[in-house]
C-alpha cells in the first residue's frame, strides 16, 4: 500500500508508526509517501488522521508500478528519458578503462557521433579471482580527465558497497551491475542520492526480482531509475545468456521505469550486436548500452562482444535511420 501524506505532515509523529507495519517512509516533496507491504490492504488505523490518499497493490512492485505512476522520467545527460520523450540514449564504451590512451580513443569516438555518454567500468565484478579487476580509483581519475576535456557524461559501475560512496560521487549515472543487484548495501546507498542509477537485471533474476531491486532505491528516495536487461541464464549454452525481450514488453506494460538494453553482454559476441541492437531500438526501450572497445582482441575483459570502432560505426548509421523512421531522437 501506498499511502501519500497530507501536506505539511511532519515525519517525526510518523516514524514510530512505521516498525510493527514494517513500512518505509519516503521523502517526496512536499506530501511524503508511507509504503507499507502489499499484504496490508486497509489503510492501518493509525494513519488515518495522516492520510491524504492511498492506494492498494497486490505485489511488492509498488513505487514502480504503472498502476502508481504511468511512467517515471529520468534526465540523463542532455536528455529526459521516459516513454513520452521519444528519445534514445546509446550509451557506448569498453567494458574496462584499461588506460589513458584507450579511454581516451572512447570518449573522442562518443564525442565525434554526437553521443553523450560513456561507459566503462573501473570496478570490475569478475567471475573469477585472477582475471583483471579494473584500475579501481585510477580508474576513475581517467575517466574524470575525459569527462571534463569532452564535456561528456560518464555512468560506472560500483562492485560492492566498500566504494559506493566514490562512485556516487564520481558518476554522473551509477552502474550496478548483474551481479550486485542484490546487494543491499548499495541500492540503500543509492537510495539516499538523486543521481540516476541504472539497474541491471540479475542473469538469474525473475522480473519480480529485479523490479523489486529498484523499490529499495525508489523507496530510498531516489525517484532516478532506469532499468537495464542484459541477458538472462537459460538452458541455451551457445550464447553467453538470453535476451528477455519478452520480459522488456513486460516491463513496458507494468513497470514505470526507462528501460535500457544491453545486447553486448545477453550474447556475448560481437558478430550477434548489430543485429539485436537495432532489434532492441525498435522496441522503442529508452537506451541501449553497447560495448565498443578501440581494439577488442587486446580488451582486458569481454573481448569477445566488443565492437571495434569501425563496426560501431556502421552499427550507427543504422541506427539513426532506424530512430529517424520510428521518430526516435538519438543521443
Ligand atoms: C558490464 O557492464 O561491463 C558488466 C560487467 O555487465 P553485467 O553486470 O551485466 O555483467
Ligand atoms: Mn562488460
Amino acid at each position: 500500500m501506498i499511502i501519500r501524506l497530507k501536506q505539511g505532515v511532519d515525519p517525526n509523529s510518523i516514524n514510530p508508526l512505521l516498525g510493527a507495519l514494517h513500512a518505509v517512509f519516503v521523502p517526496n516533496g512536499v506530501a511524503n509517501l508511507v509504503v507499507t507491504p502489499s499484504s496490508v490492504r486497509d489503510l492501518p488505523e493509525e494513519f488515518e488522521p495522516f492520510t491524504d490518499q492511498y492506494q492498494v497493490f497486490d505485489n511488492d512492485i509498488q513505487l514502480a508500478s504503472s498502476l502508481y505512476k504511468e511512467r517515471r522520467e529520468v534526465e540523463l545527460g542532455p536528455a529526459v528519458i521516459g516513454r513520452d520523450h521519444q528519445n534514445t540514449a546509446v550509451i557506448i564504451g569498453p567494458c574496462s578503462v584499461e588506460s589513458r590512451e584507450q579511454i581516451r580513443k572512447s570518449a573522442e569516438l562518443v564525442k565525434d557521433l554526437g553521443l553523450s555518454i560513456l561507459r566503462a567500468g573501473s570496478y570490475k565484478p569478475r567471475t573469477s579471482p585472477y582475471s583483471f579487476q579494473g584500475l579501481a580509483e585510477e580508474g576513475l581519475k581517467l575517466l574524470e580527465e575525459v569527462r571534463s576535456e569532452f564535456g561528456i557524461r560518464i555512468i560506472t559501475e560500483a562492485r560492492d558497497a566498500t566504494h559506493i560512496d566514490e562512485v556516487i560521487a564520481f558518476s554522473d549515472i551509477i552502474q550496478i551491475g548483474t551481479k550486485a543487484m542484490y546487494d543491499q548495501g548499495i541500492l540503500r546507498k543509492c537510495g539516499k542520492t538523486t543521481k540516476p542509477v541504472l539497474i541491471k537485471r540479475g542473469f538469474g533474476s525473475t522480473l519480480q526480482d529485479f523490479v523489486q531491486a529498484a523499490e529499495f532505491v525508489l523507496s530510498g528516495g531516489n525517484p532516478n531509475v532506469i532499468l537495464c536487461e542484459r541477458g538472462i541464464r537459460t538452458f541455451e549454452t551457445r550464447t553467453r545468456f538470453t535476451l528477455d525481450l519478452c520480459g522488456v514488453a513486460w516491463l513496458k506494460e507494468h513497470v514505470n521505469l526507462p528501460v535500457v538494453l544491453d545486447p553486448s553482454h545477453a550474447i556475448g559476441m560481437a558478430y550477434g550486436v548489430p543485429d539485436l541492437a537495432r532489434a532492441c531500438m525498435a522496441m522503442g526501450v529508452e537506451g541501449l548500452l553497447i560495448e565498443v572497445h578501440p581494439d577488442p582482441a587486446n580488451a582486458k575483459s569481454d573481448p569477445a562482444q566488443q565492437l571495434n570502432h569501425q563496426q560501431f560505426r556502421e552499427l550507427f548509421v543504422t541506427l539513426q535511420e532506424l530512430g529517424n523512421a520510428l521518430g526516435l531522437r538519438i543521443f
